[in-house]
């Protein structure tokens, strides 16, 4: 199928107009028109290739939410008409103990990710969802529950199932003490999300712009990190942090936070970190972990708890054309706190 996209052609041009192919519909695929597509930033680190695996052109995109057009001839669970969605990821080896488990982010032969990333059986370079259309195996499709609104159910399936996703793991409920790490796309839903668990919330936050926004998201403080000595008053009195800052940073001030066996969740920066004091790590018997995405069947799990809670992000729509600018914003953390494309925008032919 003959499709439109937009696409980086270089770490350092802007996006623009690109025409490409989708594959033909395999049995267990279902093909869709992309309704709306969030913007991660990681399109932008892919885009910029800051982490050296990009290839070009690509269309970068993984927080789709879209209409089913087409179903191949063994697929059960959707229809042509259903709304559906599809994150990082659109496949996987799904035999692996991992995939078994519903854990397919984590496949031993690695997921095919929804961009920067080789189709399983053609080798093809796999495109995102800043694109007209999607074909998809069903597997990696999500169901948007009723009543979601559609436009702003896209970010959950990245932004919203990464900083769950930890929240589950950490095993985040009434009484849990979760700090969050830069307030922007990632670290607002994991703000909604912990409040929506039952956890009290702080935000941490390179400055006090945020204090009423983080107030509003729900959050019962804010801490500015640079301030020292509200930060030693906070020393032992977090359970888990969440980590969403996108550049190389420095970990020290946030693990006295910690609580003893408390843990700090790397979910942004990929990378090598800053040096790191060792001393609070053992002394507290503080951890450091990371977290990538979260598997089909917790995706599925978010979406439906955001369903029950009408919890959604907040977003600023765009035209495709605007991703450049929208690019350069979310650069200098001017967004609040999700940009998502209309994608009614692109022409589905280039002219
Ligand atoms: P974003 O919307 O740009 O938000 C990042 C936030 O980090 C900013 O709002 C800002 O918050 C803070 N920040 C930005 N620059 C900073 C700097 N130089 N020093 C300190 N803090 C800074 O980004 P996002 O879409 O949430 O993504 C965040 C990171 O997560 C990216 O690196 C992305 O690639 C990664 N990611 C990882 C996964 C995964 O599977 N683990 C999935 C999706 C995204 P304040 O102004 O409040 O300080
Ligand atoms: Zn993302």
């Amino acid at each position: 199928m003959r499709t439109t996209g937009y696409a980086a052609y270089s770490p350092t041009s802007p996006l623009a107009l690109f025409q490409f192919e989708r594959r033909s519909l395999r049995a267990n695929d279902v093909a869709m028109e992309i309704l709306y597509s969030g913007v991660c930033h990681s399109d932008l680190h892919t885009a910029r290739n800051d982490w050296g695996w990009s290839y070009y052109p690509i269309v970068t995109g993984h927080e789709i939410v879209g209409r089913v057009t087409a179903v191949g001839v063994q697929v059960e669970k959707y229809k042509v008409g259903d709304h559906v969605a599809v994150g990082c990821m659109v496949d996987s080896c799904m035999s692996c103990d991992q995939c078994r488990k519903g854990e397919e982010q984590l496949c031993r032969a690695g997921n095919t990710g929804t961009y920067a990333s080789q189709d399983r059986v053609t080798g093809e370079n796999t495109h995102g969802g800043y694109s007209k259309h999607l074909v998809v195996r069903e597997d990696f499709c999500l169901r948007v529950p009723e009543g979601l609104d559609l436009a702003r159910t896209a970010p959950l399936l990245c932004a919203g199932i990464t900083t769950y996703s930890p929240l589950r793991t950490w095993n985040v409920g009434p009484g849990s003490r979760v700090g969050v790490v830069g307030l922007g796309g990632l670290g607002h839903m994991a703000v909604k999300l912990a409040v929506g668990l039952g956890a009290d919330v702080t935000v941490l936050s390179r400055s006090a712009d945020k204090t009423a926004d983080a107030l509003e998201l729900g959050a019962d403080r804010l801490l500015i990190s640079s301030d020292s000595e509200a930060m030693a008053q906070a020393a032992n009195g977090f359970d888990l942090i969440i980590d969403t800052v996108p550049v190389k940073h420095d970990l020290n001030p946030y693990l006295p936070l910690l609580d003893v066996d408390g843990t700090l969740v790397i979910v942004g920066q990929i990378g090598p970190m800053e040096e790191t004091n060792t001393v609070p790590l053992l002394l507290g018997r503080r951890r450091i972990a990371g977290s990538p995405i979260g598997g089909i069947r917790e995706t599925q799990e978010m979406l439906d708890f955001c369903a029950k809670k009408n919890i959604l992000p907040d977003c600023e729509m765009i035209r495709m054309d605007q991703i450049n600018e929208a690019f350069e914003r979310m650069e200098k953390a001017d967004v609040r706190y999700r940009f998502v494309i209309d994608m009614a925008s692109l022409p589905a032919e280039a002219a």
